[in-house]
């Protein structure tokens, strides 16, 4: 063991591994309860209330999905962690690729400026930021893959397109090249109480298989992203691909 490599690590870095487990932990029983495989759901790692050392461990750990809700943040975390991968000598036992996801509001006028950065755009709820984005990849040679954030909460506040206009703006977006639609996003309203959580992930669920059912969408219409530190458990329930957690991984 390399002496100055373990002093070097700031004391908190274990209970990030420490909680990554207990997450896997639990993402695991729920889907033996429900009769679904652990490697069907994707962590993505949402690093947006996170130092950069807990990022960097995140990273060590072999976690190569990572979110962040604002440009700016994600252009910047992006590329400190793209040098933290090209310079550290520990490179080798890194992952080569780090996939970023866009969670948060996008505006059209952000979209050029990272589209290159980022390998999933959950936040796609109007024609027009599709449209942006289409135009954009097409002049960067791009096909990004993005998801439909639905509103299915009805909180006038929430960002996301509405449960009954979904079905005609995916149709939309489908005709769009340069851009491939994979799925829908939704979140739940914070709240304590689980039924309301779960009419939400359900909603997203019926949606989701509506929309594959009636072939208003093609065959890699796959993902659901739901599930936040507070109500991953009922999203794998209701059969989220993609869940969304930071403050379990990162705070307290
Ligand atoms: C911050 C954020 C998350 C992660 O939330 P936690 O409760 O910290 O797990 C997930 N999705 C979106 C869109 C977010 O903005």
């Amino acid at each position: 063991m390399d002496w100055h490599y373990v002093r070097s690590q700031p004391l908190d870095m274990t209970k990030i591994e420490e909680r990554i487990k207990r997450v896997q932990g639990i993402i695991a029983e729920t889907c033996a309860r429900v009769g679904r495989e652990p490697e069907d759901i994707r962590l993505v790692i949402v690093t947006k209330s996170a130092e950069f050392e807990q990022i960097q461990e995140v990273i060590r750990l072999g976690f190569n999905h990572l979110g962040e809700n604002r440009v700016q943040q994600l252009k910047k975390v992006a590329s400190q962690v793209e040098e933290f991968i090209g310079q550290s000598p520990e490179s080798a036992g890194l992952p080569k690729e780090i996939h970023w996801h866009m969670i948060g509001h996008l505006q059209r006028n952000k979209v050029r400026q990272v589209l290159s950065t980022i390998s999933l755009v959950h936040s796609v709820d109007t024609l027009r930021l599709a449209e942006e984005i289409n135009n954009s990849a097409a002049k960067l040679g791009l096909c990004p893959r993005v998801l439909l954030q639905v509103n299915t909460s009805n909180e006038p506040q929430k960002y996301g397109v509405p449960v009954g206009a979904a079905t005609h703006l995916a149709e939309q977006i489908e005709t769009l090249p340069h851009l491939k639609l994979i799925g829908l996003m939704t979140m739940a309203p914070l709240t304590r109480n689980k039924d309301v959580v779960r009419t939400c992930f359900v909603r997203a669920r019926e949606l989701h298989c509506e929309m594959r059912g009636e072939k208003i969408v093609g065959s890699q219409f796959t993902e659901l992203s739901m599930g936040m530190s507070s109500d991953y458990e009922v999203a794998i329930e209701e059969g989220a691909t993609i869940l969304r957690l930071g403050s379990a991984i990162f705070a307290g």
